[in-house]
Parts: structure tokens; sequence; C-alpha cells
């Protein structure tokens, strides 16, 4: 049987994406936004009612915002999954052969010799040969699909937890020692966050751990500064 030419490329874009590190940016933005927050509402010498309560809102306005930032952008992803299994479909539909040949290519590059190649695509496509075709053209795999809701609430999460780390250190500690508890906590779980998300990203680890050092530590000093000009000119 003499193999078919291998039908061109239908320019799928199929998106992936790592919950994990998507996790660790989310806490990284509730760490230096609600210290940064709490932060400047300190420096404005502020009482504790004021604090928790600017602590809260912007936990809860970022989770919020996050969640749907996350829905919207995930939700587009899936309608491009959506499409490019719908393409496949119809060209299975339409060209059966030409699939065929399609994926036999494709296991022939993987490095199966012709015969076998052929062998295994005729047998995945006899089982379900969309499957097949959305597993190994274009690379959506069933538990890395877009899910736009778990990323949503995966994202509040994870925003949350970060965010809850400075607020407990501004609670938590005495009033004197409140600045220094929140700088403290926020950047040493910022470099560990840092460090982490690094090692999953397959970069190294010390560079990424000083960068969002310097950019939280950054962001903590400006909101800073600022909360004590309002808090001297009001
Ligand atoms: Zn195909």
């Amino acid at each position: 049987m003499p193999r078919p030419p291998a039908a061109p490329s239908s320019g799928h874009r199929g998106h992936r994406t790592n919950w994990l590190r998507a996790a660790v940016l989310g806490a990284n933005d509730g760490i230096v936004s609600t210290a940064g927050l709490v932060l400047g509402v300190v420096a404005s010498g502020a009482g504790a009612t004021a604090i928790l309560t600017a602590g809260i809102a912007g936990l809860v306005a970022g989770a919020l915002s996050m969640a749907a930032g996350e829905y919207v952008s995930v939700s587009s992803q899936r309608d491009v999954e959506r499409a490019d299994l719908e393409l496949e479909r119809r060209e299975l539909e339409v060209d059966p052969a030409g699939e065929l040949a399609e994926l036999t290519a494709i296991y022939e590059r993987r490095g199966l010799p012709t015969r076998l190649a052929q062998e295994v695509a005729v047998t995945l496509s006899e089982d379900d040969a969309l499957a097949a075709h959305v597993r190994d053209e274009l690379g959506i795999e069933d538990d890395r699909r877009a899910r736009p809701l778990q990323a949503a609430i995966s994202s509040a999460v994870a925003f949350s937890a970060g965010a809850l780390l400075p607020l407990l250190a501004a609670e938590l500690a005495p009033v004197s020692a409140r600045t220094a508890a929140i700088v403290v906590v926020s950047l040493a779980a910022l470099v560990l966050l840092g460090a982490a998300g690094a090692r999953l990203g397959g970069a190294p680890r010390t560079p990424a751990a000083l960068r969002v050092l310097g950019w939280g530590s950054a962001a903590m000093a400006i909101t800073y500064g600022i909360g004590a000009l309002v808090g001297t000119a009001v």
C-alpha cells in the first residue's frame, strides 16, 4: 500500500496552561498588592480598624478582579480549542484518507518506521480518529484543556492566600512592629514563591527570587511613601 503524501498542517493553535504556575503568580500578586495597600494605610497613621478594612477590601477586590480576568482569558483559549476541534472533525469527515496520512506522518516524525506508523495510525483511527488527532496533532490533552471556571477559582484562591500573609502580619504584630512585620513576612513569602515559580518554569532560582524581592520592595516603599504623604497632608 503506497503511502499518500502527508497533508499540509492545518494551522491549529493549541494553548496550554500550567495552573501551578498561574497559582504562584496569583499568590505573588496577592502579597505585593495587599502589602502595598496595608503599608500605605499604616503609614498614613490610620488605626487598626481602617487597616483591617482596607486589607480585607483589597483582598476581596483583588481576588474578584483576578477571577474575572482569568475567566475571560481562559474562555477565549477554550474557544480557540473548540474551533480547532470542530475544524478537525470536519476534516475527518471530508478527507479521512488525507487525515490518516497526516496522522501516519506525525508518528513517523516521532521516530516510528513507516509501516509501524501506518499500523498505529490505522488502529487508533479505527478506535477514535478524532481523539487521536486531537491528542497527537493538536496536542490538546484532556487534563490540560482550558477550563475557565477552574482557572478563575484557582487564581482567586491563590491571590487570597497571598493577600492573607501581609494582612495577618498587620493584625497579629504589636503596633510598634507592624510595618516591619508586614515587610519581612511579605518579602520572605515573595522570595520563596519566586524560587518556587522559577523551579516550576525551569529557570534559575536566585535571579528570580532577587527580581521579586526588588519589585516587592519597590512597591512597598512607594505605597508607604504615598501613605505617609497623604497622612501628613490630610
Ligand atoms: Zn488532523
